[in-house]
């Protein structure tokens, strides 16, 4: 069985105050927990302080977002070395808000992904269709094509290189969470692309669910074969919505899927 990862997207919410309040009582939860993975995404500007006082914790820091250039004349960018020279160890890339809100391609995403690589962060690459897309029956083609667009011509040899996040767009943020069929019907396609591009490392490799995972829903979806642990959003803002999912998590561990 893959390590399950719980992995919270703070997205642009929270102050300072706060961002180390939620991340030091999240630490002080999981520590001891070994069989689960945790990472939090909290804003770039709070990464240094964050990842300063969970060095003694076992929770993976990362940032939700790069600039695929070593460095340069990109003002209110972030750079790979920069996220590394913070403490962040993992980063969020193609996330839909990233993609629909920002316009980012496919091709732009993929700098980022070998960027990313190159220096030695695990990126967590987002991949989702819109709910239009779903109904007209066209989800594999557009995971397809986000797949093969973001990862072209990365390289990718050790199956902890990269973590997939299948989000359905119409599930982000929504309170409407794709049905754990759905979520494992989806997953399972993603793991039969990367098994045509990876070959057997693609079972090593964790493809995470994420659209509305609450604590009520989390069981059903994180017990399917396919999925390997959530990004959550919304309900990693609060310390015991989002260690009440670790806890799912560790008990489906224990216990076996
Ligand atoms: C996300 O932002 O990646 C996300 C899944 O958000 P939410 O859990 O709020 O739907």
């Amino acid at each position: 069985m893959r390590k399950l990862l719980i992995a919270g997207n703070w997205k642009m919410y929270l102050t300072f105050e706060e961002a180390l309040t939620l991340a030091s009582s999240i630490a002080e939860y999981s520590r001891g927990i070994d069989s689960v993975d945790v990472a939090i995404f909290p804003s770039a500007v709070y990464l240094n302080s964050i990842s300063d006082n969970l060095k003694q914790s076992n929770i993976y820091v990362g940032a939700q977002n790069l600039h695929p250039e070593e460095e340069g004349a990109f003002t209110g960018e972030i750079s790979a070395k920069m996220v590394l020279t913070s403490g962040g160890n993992m980063v969020i890339l193609g996330h839909s808000e990233r993609r629909h809100i920002f316009g980012e391609s496919n091709e732009f995403i993929c700098a980022k992904v070998k960027r990313a690589l190159y220096s030695g962060l695990t990126p967590v690459l987002c991949i989702g269709e819109k709910l239009g897309q779903r109904d007209a029956g066209q989800t594999e083609d557009v995971l397809d094509s986000q797949l093969s667009g973001s990862l072209e011509g990365a390289a990718l040899t050790a199956p902890n290189d990269l973590i997939l996040a299948y989000e359905p767009v119409w599930a982000i943020g929504t309170g409407r969470n794709a049905t754990p069929e759905q979520a494992q019907e989806a997953q399972a396609f993603v793991r039969d692309w990367l098994s045509t591009r990876c070959g057997d490392m693609a079972e090593k490799m964790r493809i995470l669910y994420g659209g509305s995972v609450k604590p009520n829903n989390a069981v059903s979806l994180l017990s399917q074969p396919d999925v390997d642990g959530a990004l959550v959003g919304g309900a990693s803002l609060k310390q015991a919505s989002f260690c009440d999912i670790i806890k799912v998590a560790v008990k489906i561990t224990e216990e076996g899927k």
